[in-house]
């Protein structure tokens, strides 16, 4: 039997990969998906909106309806939107999958009302490469004592607003969890001028930016004589919407709570 799953804000950049990737999944079948009111994708058909001929799924602005048509919907839009969203959720039973960033402790509090009574998968990366590389510093920066300085270096296309990126200091927190101590206290975000030698413990960032790059991450871990080096690097958001619908699949299985990406991957120790 396949999982129903809806996709809102399915006119999007992730809301479209998201829906081919269902149509590729095999024990996924695509309930149907919801733009905002107003939206300019609304009546179109999702077949035709993907360039896969007419599918007679069209695009609506009722997000209850497709809930009530979803085993598990997914979530890459607003913080607004994700706050109503994670309400239906919650309201009709169904499991969701938060992919949408720059959520505040008050919409993250919505997302923790509805754990309590479906499960829900919040990650700022959904790629499956992104939360290994995530597990492996954590665990590299607890076994190397601190004469291996850590150093974080990202690349992004030039559009990108934030730096370091999200993602960046998700493995800076990785590190310094695997250190055992708070990210905040060791971070060194910016060096500019005659800064002085670098202190022992520090975890410092470097951001690039430039041209179309999904997103490259490096994670050094420098001493006297040696060098380790972990990089992940993103060709494509298709990396994203292939974890989404993973961990869509995994909520069948799941109780109520709420879970990210090292929960669905079985990284957890
Ligand atoms: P986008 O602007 O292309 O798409 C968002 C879509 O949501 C738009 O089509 C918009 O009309 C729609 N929307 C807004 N309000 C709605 C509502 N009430 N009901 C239904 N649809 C609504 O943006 P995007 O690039 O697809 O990114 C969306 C979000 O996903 C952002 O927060 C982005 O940072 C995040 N993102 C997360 C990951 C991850 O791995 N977690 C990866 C990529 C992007």
């Amino acid at each position: 039997m396949s999982i129903k799953i809806g996709i809102v804000g399915c006119a999007g950049r992730m809301g479209q990969m998201l829906m081919k990737e269902v149509l590729d999944t095999a024990g996924a079948e695509l309930a149907g998906g919801t733009e905002r009111p107003g939206g300019a994708a609304l009546g179109k058909d999702i077949g035709e909106l993907l360039g896969r001929g007419t599918s007679g799924l069209i695009i609506g602005d009722d997000a209850r309806a497709l809930f009530q048509a979803s085993d598990v919907v997914i979530d890459f839009t607003s913080r607004d939107a994700t706050v109503i969203h994670a309400r239906l959720a919650r309201e009709l039973g169904k499991a969701l999958v938060v992919g949408t960033t720059g959520l505040e402790p008050e919409h993250e509090a919505v997302l923790h009302e509805a754990a309590a009574k479906v499960p829900v998968v919040y990650a700022p990366n959904f790629s499956v490469g992104v939360n290994l590389l995530m597990s492996l510093v954590e665990k590299v920066a607890s076994i190397l004592d601190p004469s291996y300085d850590i150093e974080i270096v990202e690349m992004h296309h030039r559009h990108k607003v934030d730096s370091p990126s999200g993602t960046a200091l998700g493995l800076g927190r990785a590190a310094a969890a695997g250190r055992q101590v708070a990210l905040s206290d060791v971070w060194v975000k910016q060096r500019d001028g005659i800064v002085g030698a670098r202190k022992s413990g520090e975890i410092g960032f470097a951001a690039l930016r430039g041209g179309d790059v999904v997103g490259d991450h490096t994670v050094m871990f420098a001493a006297e004589g040696e060098r380790i080096e972990l990089t992940h690097k993103a060709q494509s958001r298709a990396v994203f919407s292939k974890g989404a619908v993973r961990a869509a699949l995994w909520t069948a299985s799941a109780k109520a709570g709420l879970y990210d990406m090292f929960d669905v991957l079985g990284l957890k120790a």
